[in-house]
């Protein structure tokens, strides 16, 4: 793992915003747990995303549909022929990789020629064998033919079959979008880089219905809103995002156009984000499967036609991954470490500090955590010398730090030193909610 990764995770486990799966049964491979600082980080981030699509746009609504679904839809979307990845092994070190990412390396693709990266042998590489990525499951209590179902993949397929009834529902007329927040989850066969790949996770999938020709032009405005949502949302520093655009050998077979928003990791330029123009190839081919009409009527035009879907799809975790690594910030000169995190997504708004533990400053700090807890995620903490807890709330990215002393007793005013400057202002205790407010 690259050690700058390292630093992120160290500061991860440290603080409470991410454990590894099952740790004291020695861990559970590419699964993570989110700890008090993580949910709260992570459901920041995608109340961020659902009110940018849903309560933004006017013809985008929500869904939340079922992670169990009818078997026949993966057969209708390809996934239980197509979504495999070709898988090689290491007959002497049993190292496992996946061979379309061997070949970017190795540019190579007679296996029994080339080295094992790992061990370095030549000649002990299997021919690549194809693996499907969906985690079977049974319904029922006796696991036999018939009874199979998955675990969905992707959340996508469960606005495809429910567009209609959404639709009539809702009364929208195209161009109109449904989005979804959910668990997904794929047996990935080399899961790493922290929770960039793990073998569960959430996606934030919008899908956008839209008259076929008018397709290009509408792909094109998705894409630049997107981008815009990781720089002007998310803080993300323009630099270290780009788009990559998939050629004719890496397009996906439902695609016509898509593009990636990658984000430059310490572990080199990767995906968080895919915009697709899918075409009407889902549409189409749950027509088939199901035998159910799932054309469009326009009452207007008195048409029927397939609508073209674009699509976002981006994974929570990947987003959160960015925001920390981008954060991540070590102060040499002060000698700390900051997660500058923008006051709209950090876990905790503010840490209310109490000087001392006695003369009624408890107390008083008490009284104004009650007005703030009411409007803001803050903590109370009294625990160290101010410094120790301050550069605490530093690792944390809380964005204030709200010190009660002896003078507040008097005039009702607070010290709040603000996290990225270290700079410290005295303030009226009337004023913070609006301090803290302006800044969300
Ligand atoms: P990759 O090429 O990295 O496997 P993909 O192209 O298969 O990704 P999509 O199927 O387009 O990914 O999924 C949309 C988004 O879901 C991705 O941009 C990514 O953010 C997220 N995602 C996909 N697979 C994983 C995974 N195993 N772990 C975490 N997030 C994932």
């Amino acid at each position: 793992m690259d050690s700058s990764i390292e630093k992120v995770v160290s500061l991860c486990k440290r603080r409470g915003f991410i454990f590894q799966s099952s740790e004291i049964y020695g861990g559970f491979s590419a699964i993570y747990d989110y700890g008090p600082l993580g949910i709260e980080l992570k459901n920041q981030i995608s109340q961020l995303w659902w009110r940018e699509m849903t309560h933004a746009h006017e013809n985008i609504v929500g869904l939340d549909s079922g992670i169990l679904m009818h078997p026949k839809i993966w057969e209708a979307s390809g996934h239980v022929n197509a979504f495999n990845d070709p898988l090689i092994d290491c007959k002497h070190c049993k190292a496992r990789f996946r061979s379309d990412e061997f070949e970017k390396d190795s540019k190579s693709t007679i296996w029994k020629d080339i080295q094992c990266p790992r061990c370095g042998t030549v000649g002990s590489l299997t021919e690549p064998r194809q693996f499907n990525l969906m985690f079977k499951t049974n319904i029922g209590p006796v696991a036999e033919k018939g009874t199979e179902a998955y675990l969905r993949p992707e959340t996508a397929q469960g606005i495809y079959v429910n567009y209609l009834l959404v639709q009539g529902a809702m009364r929208l007329k195209v161009p109109f979008g449904i989005a979804q927040i959910g668990k997904a989850f794929r047996n990935e066969i080399i899961a790493r880089n922290f929770i960039f790949r793990t073998r569960e996770f959430e996606q934030l999938e919008m899908q956008y219905f839209v008259k076929p020709g008018s397709d290009d032009k509408i792909f094109q405005e998705w894409k630049e809103k997107r981008m815009a949502f990781y720089v002007d949302f998310l803080n993300i520093d323009k630099s270290s995002l780009r788009f990559y655009k998939h050629g004719e050998d890496d397009l996906a077979h439902y695609a016509k156009e898509a593009c990636d928003i990658e984000y430059k990791f310490p572990f080199g330029w990767s995906e968080i984000e895919g915009v697709h123009n899918r075409t009407n190839f889902d549409l189409s081919q749950h027509e088939k499967f199901s035998g159910k009409k799932m054309s469009y009527f326009d009452q207007q035009k008195n048409e029927r036609y397939l609508p073209y879907i674009i699509e976002t799809s981006a994974g929570l975790n990947r987003m959160l991954l960015t925001v920390l690594t981008n954060a991540y910030w070590d102060d040499k000169e002060n000698n700390r470490i900051v997660l500058k995190l923008s006051p709209k997504i950090a876990p905790i708004k503010a840490a209310i500090c109490p000087l001392t533990k006695k003369d009624g400053l408890p107390e008083k700090a008490r009284k104004i955590m009650d007005i703030l807890k009411s409007k803001f995620k803050v903590i109370f903490d009294q625990q160290g010398s101010i410094g120790k807890r301050y550069y605490r709330q530093d690792e944390a990215g809380t964005p204030f730090g709200i010190t009660i002393d002896h003078q507040t007793l008097e005039d009702n005013t607070v010290t709040i030193r603000f996290r990225d400057t270290q700079r410290q202002e005295r303030m009226l205790t009337e004023n913070l909610v609006d301090i803290l407010n302006e800044s969300t």
